[in-house]
Protein backbone atom coordinates (compact mmCIF):
# COMPACT_ATOMS: atom_id res chain seq x y z
CA UNK A 1 0.00 0.00 0.00
CA UNK A 2 1.05 3.72 -0.80
CA UNK A 3 1.99 6.05 2.13
CA UNK A 4 -1.40 8.59 2.93
CA UNK A 5 0.19 11.42 1.12
CA UNK A 6 -1.76 14.58 2.49
CA UNK A 7 1.31 17.90 1.56
CA UNK A 8 -0.15 20.47 -0.50
CA UNK A 9 1.09 19.25 -3.76
CA UNK A 10 2.43 16.69 -5.42
CA UNK A 11 -1.26 15.82 -3.99
CA UNK A 12 -2.95 12.63 -4.82
CA UNK A 13 -3.53 11.37 -8.16
CA UNK A 14 -6.33 9.18 -9.42
CA UNK A 15 -6.19 6.26 -11.03
CA UNK A 16 -7.88 6.94 -13.60
CA UNK A 17 -5.44 10.21 -14.23
CA UNK A 18 -2.56 8.29 -13.85
CA UNK A 19 -3.55 5.84 -16.47
CA UNK A 20 -3.96 8.69 -18.74
CA UNK A 21 -0.63 9.91 -18.05
CA UNK A 22 0.85 6.95 -19.26
CA UNK A 23 -0.63 6.62 -22.62
CA UNK A 24 2.16 6.43 -25.84
CA UNK A 25 2.81 9.67 -26.75
CA UNK A 26 1.18 11.64 -29.48
CA UNK A 27 2.63 14.21 -32.61
CA UNK A 28 1.90 17.76 -30.87
CA UNK A 29 1.65 19.13 -34.31
CA UNK A 30 -0.81 16.50 -35.48
CA UNK A 31 -5.11 16.18 -35.31
CA UNK A 32 -4.86 14.00 -32.09
CA UNK A 33 -3.29 16.65 -29.90
CA UNK A 34 -5.59 19.23 -31.44
CA UNK A 35 -8.50 17.06 -30.26
CA UNK A 36 -7.23 16.75 -26.88
CA UNK A 37 -6.21 20.66 -26.92
CA UNK A 38 -9.87 21.17 -27.69
CA UNK A 39 -11.18 18.53 -25.13
CA UNK A 40 -9.39 20.58 -22.53
CA UNK A 41 -9.76 24.36 -23.38
CA UNK A 42 -13.55 24.43 -22.34
CA UNK A 43 -13.23 22.65 -19.36
CA UNK A 44 -10.28 25.38 -18.42
CA UNK A 45 -12.27 28.12 -19.52
CA UNK A 46 -15.50 27.55 -17.33
CA UNK A 47 -12.83 26.02 -14.83
CA UNK A 48 -11.36 29.68 -14.50
CA UNK A 49 -14.76 31.15 -15.73
CA UNK A 50 -12.76 32.80 -18.42
CA UNK A 51 -13.67 33.05 -22.24
CA UNK A 52 -10.28 32.83 -23.96
CA UNK A 53 -8.07 29.67 -23.54
CA UNK A 54 -5.96 29.39 -20.75
CA UNK A 55 -1.97 29.44 -21.77
CA UNK A 56 -0.59 25.90 -20.81
CA UNK A 57 3.47 25.70 -20.01
CA UNK A 58 6.04 22.71 -19.21
CA UNK A 59 6.53 24.35 -15.47
CA UNK A 60 6.38 24.44 -11.80
CA UNK A 61 4.36 26.55 -10.59
CA UNK A 62 7.08 28.99 -10.13
CA UNK A 63 7.93 29.48 -13.74
CA UNK A 64 4.15 30.88 -14.49
CA UNK A 65 4.43 33.18 -11.37
CA UNK A 66 7.61 34.31 -13.18
CA UNK A 67 5.41 34.58 -16.26
CA UNK A 68 3.23 36.64 -14.50
CA UNK A 69 5.71 38.89 -13.67
CA UNK A 70 7.55 39.11 -17.45
CA UNK A 71 4.71 39.52 -19.38
CA UNK A 72 2.71 42.38 -16.99
CA UNK A 73 5.38 44.86 -15.97
CA UNK A 74 8.22 46.60 -17.00
CA UNK A 75 11.67 47.45 -14.81
CA UNK A 76 11.50 50.34 -12.39
CA UNK A 77 7.49 49.76 -11.93
CA UNK A 78 6.26 49.88 -8.75
CA UNK A 79 3.95 47.06 -7.16
CA UNK A 80 2.35 46.41 -4.24
CA UNK A 81 3.15 42.56 -2.96
CA UNK A 82 0.60 40.75 -0.24
CA UNK A 83 2.32 38.78 1.74
CA UNK A 84 1.44 36.29 4.06
CA UNK A 85 3.92 33.84 4.11
CA UNK A 86 6.71 31.80 1.86
CA UNK A 87 4.67 31.88 -1.56
CA UNK A 88 3.45 35.69 -1.28
CA UNK A 89 7.37 36.38 -0.45
CA UNK A 90 8.38 34.71 -3.39
CA UNK A 91 6.16 36.43 -6.35
CA UNK A 92 7.63 39.74 -4.33
CA UNK A 93 11.43 38.57 -4.65
CA UNK A 94 10.83 37.49 -8.23
CA UNK A 95 9.46 40.90 -9.02
CA UNK A 96 12.29 42.77 -7.81
CA UNK A 97 14.86 40.41 -9.21
CA UNK A 98 13.28 41.56 -12.38
CA UNK A 99 14.06 44.59 -11.52
CA UNK A 100 10.65 45.89 -10.25
CA UNK A 101 10.13 48.25 -7.04
CA UNK A 102 8.17 46.11 -4.66
CA UNK A 103 6.35 47.13 -1.37
CA UNK A 104 5.15 44.53 1.11
CA UNK A 105 2.03 44.12 2.69
CA UNK A 106 2.74 41.61 5.42
CA UNK A 107 0.20 40.04 7.10
CA UNK A 108 1.50 38.01 10.70
CA UNK A 109 1.67 34.19 10.49
CA UNK A 110 -2.37 33.17 10.02
CA UNK A 111 -3.90 36.17 9.06
CA UNK A 112 -5.23 37.12 5.72
CA UNK A 113 -4.55 40.01 3.93
CA UNK A 114 -8.09 41.84 2.97
CA UNK A 115 -9.07 43.78 1.17
CA UNK A 116 -9.50 47.03 2.98
CA UNK A 117 -5.87 46.36 4.11
CA UNK A 118 -4.67 46.28 0.20
CA UNK A 119 -7.01 49.90 0.02
CA UNK A 120 -5.49 51.63 2.55
CA UNK A 121 -1.55 50.97 1.40
CA UNK A 122 -3.07 51.70 -2.15
CA UNK A 123 -4.33 55.29 -1.11
CA UNK A 124 -1.06 55.69 1.21
CA UNK A 125 0.51 56.79 -2.26
CA UNK A 126 -0.49 59.52 -4.56
CA UNK A 127 -2.47 57.95 -7.86
CA UNK A 128 -0.21 56.49 -10.62
CA UNK A 129 2.64 55.37 -7.77
CA UNK A 130 1.66 52.08 -8.27
CA UNK A 131 1.40 49.89 -11.48
CA UNK A 132 0.23 46.89 -10.00
CA UNK A 133 -0.85 44.28 -6.92
CA UNK A 134 0.52 40.43 -6.89
CA UNK A 135 -1.79 38.33 -4.49
CA UNK A 136 -1.40 35.18 -3.30
CA UNK A 137 -5.07 33.74 -3.19
CA UNK A 138 -4.45 30.82 -0.75
CA UNK A 139 -1.15 31.13 1.44
CA UNK A 140 -0.41 27.11 1.14
CA UNK A 141 2.32 27.93 3.62
CA UNK A 142 -0.07 29.38 6.15
CA UNK A 143 -2.82 27.76 5.36
CA UNK A 144 -4.94 31.25 4.88
CA UNK A 145 -7.25 32.17 1.72
CA UNK A 146 -8.06 35.64 1.08
CA UNK A 147 -11.23 37.21 -0.78
CA UNK A 148 -10.35 37.38 -3.96
CA UNK A 149 -13.35 39.12 -5.21
CA UNK A 150 -13.12 42.00 -2.78
CA UNK A 151 -9.43 42.47 -3.67
CA UNK A 152 -9.88 42.44 -7.06
CA UNK A 153 -12.71 45.32 -6.56
CA UNK A 154 -10.01 47.89 -4.64
CA UNK A 155 -7.50 46.96 -6.73
CA UNK A 156 -9.09 47.17 -10.49
CA UNK A 157 -11.28 49.83 -9.23
CA UNK A 158 -8.20 52.06 -9.18
CA UNK A 159 -7.13 51.08 -12.48
CA UNK A 160 -4.49 48.98 -11.19
CA UNK A 161 -2.95 45.34 -12.86
CA UNK A 162 -3.78 42.44 -10.66
CA UNK A 163 -1.40 39.21 -10.96
CA UNK A 164 -2.82 36.14 -8.69
CA UNK A 165 -0.79 33.38 -7.47
CA UNK A 166 -3.63 30.53 -7.59
CA UNK A 167 -1.29 27.64 -7.72
CA UNK A 168 -3.08 25.99 -4.30
CA UNK A 169 -6.60 27.48 -5.05
CA UNK A 170 -7.60 25.99 -9.12
CA UNK A 171 -9.36 23.22 -8.90
CA UNK A 172 -10.44 23.47 -5.00
CA UNK A 173 -11.73 26.78 -4.46
CA UNK A 174 -13.26 28.99 -6.65
CA UNK A 175 -12.30 31.94 -9.18
CA UNK A 176 -14.25 33.83 -11.55
CA UNK A 177 -11.54 35.32 -13.67
CA UNK A 178 -13.10 37.30 -15.91
CA UNK A 179 -15.81 38.11 -14.03
CA UNK A 180 -13.78 39.88 -11.35
CA UNK A 181 -11.55 41.71 -13.62
CA UNK A 182 -8.27 39.69 -12.52
CA UNK A 183 -5.28 40.71 -15.47
CA UNK A 184 -3.13 37.52 -15.04
CA UNK A 185 -4.12 34.22 -12.20
CA UNK A 186 -1.58 31.28 -12.48
CA UNK A 187 -1.50 27.36 -11.35
CA UNK A 188 -0.26 24.62 -11.73
CA UNK A 189 -1.39 21.11 -12.55
CA UNK A 190 0.21 18.98 -9.19
CA UNK A 191 -2.23 21.01 -6.48
CA UNK A 192 -6.29 20.75 -6.51
CA UNK A 193 -6.02 20.03 -9.82
CA UNK A 194 -5.19 16.15 -9.20
CA UNK A 195 -1.97 15.85 -12.19
CA UNK A 196 1.23 15.32 -11.18
CA UNK A 197 3.54 18.04 -11.81
CA UNK A 198 4.51 19.53 -14.57
CA UNK A 199 2.13 22.07 -16.18
CA UNK A 200 2.09 25.77 -15.42
CA UNK A 201 -1.64 27.12 -16.26
CA UNK A 202 -1.87 30.81 -17.49
CA UNK A 203 -5.64 33.04 -17.15
CA UNK A 204 -4.83 36.22 -19.20
CA UNK A 205 -7.51 38.93 -19.20
CA UNK A 206 -8.84 39.86 -22.70
CA UNK A 207 -8.32 43.52 -21.58
CA UNK A 208 -4.59 42.67 -20.34
CA UNK A 209 -3.38 42.26 -24.13
CA UNK A 210 -2.58 45.33 -24.48
CA UNK A 211 -0.22 45.75 -21.28
CA UNK A 212 1.30 42.23 -22.31
CA UNK A 213 1.99 43.97 -25.38
CA UNK A 214 3.90 46.99 -23.60
CA UNK A 215 5.50 45.06 -21.17
CA UNK A 216 9.02 45.86 -21.19
CA UNK A 217 10.91 43.29 -19.08
CA UNK A 218 13.01 40.68 -21.28
CA UNK A 219 10.78 37.19 -21.98
CA UNK A 220 11.43 34.46 -24.44
CA UNK A 221 9.98 31.05 -22.76
CA UNK A 222 6.95 33.12 -20.95
CA UNK A 223 6.42 35.19 -23.86
CA UNK A 224 2.50 35.31 -23.75
CA UNK A 225 2.16 36.89 -26.81
CA UNK A 226 3.50 33.84 -28.54
CA UNK A 227 1.19 31.02 -26.35
CA UNK A 228 -1.30 32.91 -27.44
CA UNK A 229 -0.83 32.89 -31.48
CA UNK A 230 0.12 29.18 -31.05
CA UNK A 231 -3.41 29.02 -28.80
CA UNK A 232 -4.87 30.44 -32.16
CA UNK A 233 -4.21 27.04 -33.95
CA UNK A 234 -4.58 24.96 -30.78
CA UNK A 235 -1.13 24.33 -30.14
CA UNK A 236 1.59 25.66 -27.87
CA UNK A 237 4.75 27.66 -29.05
CA UNK A 238 7.21 25.00 -27.47
CA UNK A 239 6.89 20.86 -26.85
CA UNK A 240 3.83 20.58 -24.17
CA UNK A 241 4.15 18.27 -21.84
CA UNK A 242 1.91 15.94 -23.65
CA UNK A 243 1.50 12.77 -20.82
CA UNK A 244 0.47 15.51 -18.41
CA UNK A 245 -2.27 16.89 -19.95
CA UNK A 246 -3.60 13.47 -21.38
CA UNK A 247 -4.00 13.67 -17.45
CA UNK A 248 -5.07 16.92 -17.03
CA UNK A 249 -8.29 15.72 -19.42
CA UNK A 250 -9.12 13.66 -17.32
CA UNK A 251 -9.13 15.11 -14.28
CA UNK A 252 -11.00 17.80 -15.50
CA UNK A 253 -13.64 15.77 -16.69
CA UNK A 254 -13.71 14.13 -12.88
CA UNK A 255 -14.19 17.95 -12.25
CA UNK A 256 -16.90 18.42 -14.29
CA UNK A 257 -18.64 15.07 -13.92
CA UNK A 258 -18.86 15.90 -9.74
CA UNK A 259 -19.94 19.76 -11.10
CA UNK A 260 -17.56 22.87 -9.91
CA UNK A 261 -20.43 24.11 -7.31
CA UNK A 262 -20.61 20.26 -5.57
CA UNK A 263 -16.48 20.49 -5.73
CA UNK A 264 -15.63 23.47 -4.43
CA UNK A 265 -18.38 22.79 -1.31
CA UNK A 266 -16.92 19.13 -0.78
CA UNK A 267 -13.39 21.13 -0.17
CA UNK A 268 -15.14 24.04 2.45
CA UNK A 269 -16.76 20.58 4.02
CA UNK A 270 -13.21 19.11 3.82
CA UNK A 271 -11.78 21.55 6.14
CA UNK A 272 -14.41 22.44 8.43
CA UNK A 273 -13.99 18.68 8.87
CA UNK A 274 -10.47 18.48 9.75
CA UNK A 275 -9.91 21.94 11.68
CA UNK A 276 -12.94 20.22 13.69
CA UNK A 277 -11.01 17.01 14.31
CA UNK A 278 -7.97 18.99 15.10
CA UNK A 279 -9.58 21.46 17.55
CA UNK A 280 -10.93 17.83 19.33
CA UNK A 281 -7.49 16.73 19.45
CA UNK A 282 -6.74 20.00 21.64
CA UNK A 283 -4.59 21.03 18.91
CA UNK A 284 -4.77 24.87 18.21
CA UNK A 285 -4.86 25.89 14.29
CA UNK A 286 -2.37 28.82 12.66
CA UNK A 287 -5.05 30.45 11.09
CA UNK A 288 -8.75 32.19 11.97
CA UNK A 289 -11.11 30.32 11.24
CA UNK A 290 -12.86 33.74 9.13
CA UNK A 291 -9.81 33.00 6.50
CA UNK A 292 -9.07 29.31 7.26
CA UNK A 293 -8.22 27.43 3.82
CA UNK A 294 -10.80 25.03 2.34
CA UNK A 295 -7.80 23.27 1.03
CA UNK A 296 -4.62 23.08 3.57
CA UNK A 297 -4.93 23.08 7.50
CA UNK A 298 -1.72 24.30 9.43
CA UNK A 299 -2.10 22.90 12.83
CA UNK A 300 0.63 24.24 15.76
CA UNK A 301 2.75 21.45 17.35
CA UNK A 302 2.24 21.31 20.94
CA UNK A 303 4.80 22.89 22.94
CA UNK A 304 7.43 20.54 24.62
CA UNK A 305 6.91 18.28 21.39
CA UNK A 306 9.72 18.55 18.47
CA UNK A 307 8.16 19.65 15.17
CA UNK A 308 10.09 17.81 12.46
CA UNK A 309 10.81 14.54 14.66
CA UNK A 310 6.79 14.49 14.67
CA UNK A 311 6.40 14.58 11.53
CA UNK A 312 9.31 12.02 10.74
CA UNK A 313 7.40 9.85 12.94
CA UNK A 314 4.08 10.00 11.29
CA UNK A 315 6.12 8.76 8.33
CA UNK A 316 8.15 5.82 9.36
CA UNK A 317 5.68 4.65 11.67
CA UNK A 318 2.30 5.60 10.83
CA UNK A 319 2.87 6.37 6.77
CA UNK A 320 0.79 9.55 6.96
CA UNK A 321 3.34 11.83 4.79
CA UNK A 322 2.49 15.77 6.06
CA UNK A 323 4.10 18.37 5.38
CA UNK A 324 6.66 21.18 7.75
CA UNK A 325 6.41 24.42 8.45
CA UNK A 326 8.53 26.81 6.01
CA UNK A 327 10.80 29.51 7.19
CA UNK A 328 10.13 30.77 10.17
CA UNK A 329 7.26 28.38 10.58
CA UNK A 330 9.74 25.34 10.18
CA UNK A 331 9.07 23.11 13.33
CA UNK A 332 6.53 25.25 14.97
CA UNK A 333 3.06 23.60 12.47
CA UNK A 334 2.68 21.00 10.47
CA UNK A 335 0.60 21.11 7.26
CA UNK A 336 -2.03 18.75 6.03
CA UNK A 337 -3.39 19.20 2.73
CA UNK A 338 -7.40 18.22 1.95
CA UNK A 339 -7.31 19.35 -1.78
CA UNK A 340 -8.28 17.34 -4.93
CA UNK A 341 -8.37 13.74 -4.65
CA UNK A 342 -8.52 13.72 -0.88
CA UNK A 343 -11.57 11.34 0.70
CA UNK A 344 -13.18 11.64 4.10
CA UNK A 345 -12.21 8.18 5.26
CA UNK A 346 -8.29 9.59 4.41
CA UNK A 347 -9.42 12.54 6.31
CA UNK A 348 -10.23 10.61 9.36
CA UNK A 349 -7.64 8.16 9.03
CA UNK A 350 -5.49 10.89 9.44
CA UNK A 351 -6.77 12.66 12.22
CA UNK A 352 -6.94 9.12 14.17
CA UNK A 353 -3.10 8.48 13.50
CA UNK A 354 -1.97 12.16 14.81
CA UNK A 355 -4.18 11.65 17.93
CA UNK A 356 -2.10 8.53 18.00
CA UNK A 357 1.47 9.68 17.71
CA UNK A 358 0.12 12.60 19.95
CA UNK A 359 -0.87 10.40 22.51
CA UNK A 360 2.22 8.33 22.54
CA UNK A 361 3.68 11.40 23.36
CA UNK A 362 1.97 11.69 26.35
CA UNK A 363 -0.46 14.43 25.01
CA UNK A 364 -4.21 14.12 26.32
CA UNK A 365 -5.30 13.61 22.72
CA UNK A 366 -8.03 11.08 22.41
CA UNK A 367 -7.49 9.42 18.51
CA UNK A 368 -11.33 8.65 18.76
CA UNK A 369 -12.67 12.34 19.54
CA UNK A 370 -10.79 13.55 16.54
CA UNK A 371 -12.38 10.50 13.95
CA UNK A 372 -15.64 11.73 15.58
CA UNK A 373 -15.53 15.41 15.21
CA UNK A 374 -14.68 15.35 11.74
CA UNK A 375 -16.72 12.47 10.74
CA UNK A 376 -19.95 14.60 12.34
CA UNK A 377 -19.30 17.54 10.03
CA UNK A 378 -18.67 15.35 7.30
CA UNK A 379 -22.54 13.38 7.73
CA UNK A 380 -23.70 16.85 8.35
CA UNK A 381 -23.33 17.86 4.78
CA UNK A 382 -24.74 17.37 1.41
CA UNK A 383 -21.04 16.87 -0.22
CA UNK A 384 -20.33 13.74 -1.19
CA UNK A 385 -16.53 13.13 -0.22
CA UNK A 386 -16.44 9.28 -1.15
CA UNK A 387 -15.37 9.67 -4.38
CA UNK A 388 -11.72 10.02 -6.34
C1 LIG B 1 2.96 25.14 -4.45
C2 LIG B 1 2.81 26.59 -4.56
C3 LIG B 1 3.66 27.36 -5.37
C4 LIG B 1 4.89 26.83 -6.04
O1 LIG B 1 4.70 25.78 -6.84
P1 LIG B 1 6.00 25.02 -7.42
O2 LIG B 1 5.34 24.11 -8.42
O3 LIG B 1 6.64 24.31 -6.29
O4 LIG B 1 6.88 26.02 -8.04
C5 LIG B 1 3.40 28.71 -5.47
N1 LIG B 1 2.39 29.29 -4.82
C6 LIG B 1 1.57 28.59 -4.04
C7 LIG B 1 0.47 29.30 -3.34
C8 LIG B 1 1.75 27.22 -3.88
O5 LIG B 1 0.93 26.52 -3.08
Amino acid sequence: MDDLLMIPGPTQVPEAVRLAVSRQMINHRGPLFTTLYNEIQPRLRRLFGSRDDILIFPSAGTGVMESAIVNLFSPGDRVLACVMGEFGERFARIAEVFGLQVDRLVTEAGKACTAEMVAERLDAQPKGVYKGVLVTHNETSTAVTIELEAVAREVKGRGLLLAVDAVSSVGGIEVRCDEWGIDVLVTSSQKALMTPPGLGLVYVNPQAWPVVEGAKLPRFYWDYRKARASAAKSQTPYTPAVGLWFGLSVALRMIEDEGLAAVYRRHQVMGRAFRAGVGALGLRLLADESSASPVVTAVCVPEGLDGSAFIRELREKHRLVVAGGQGALSGKIFRVAHMGAVTGEQLIEALRIIGRALSGHGLAADPEAGAAAARNVLAGSTADTTRV
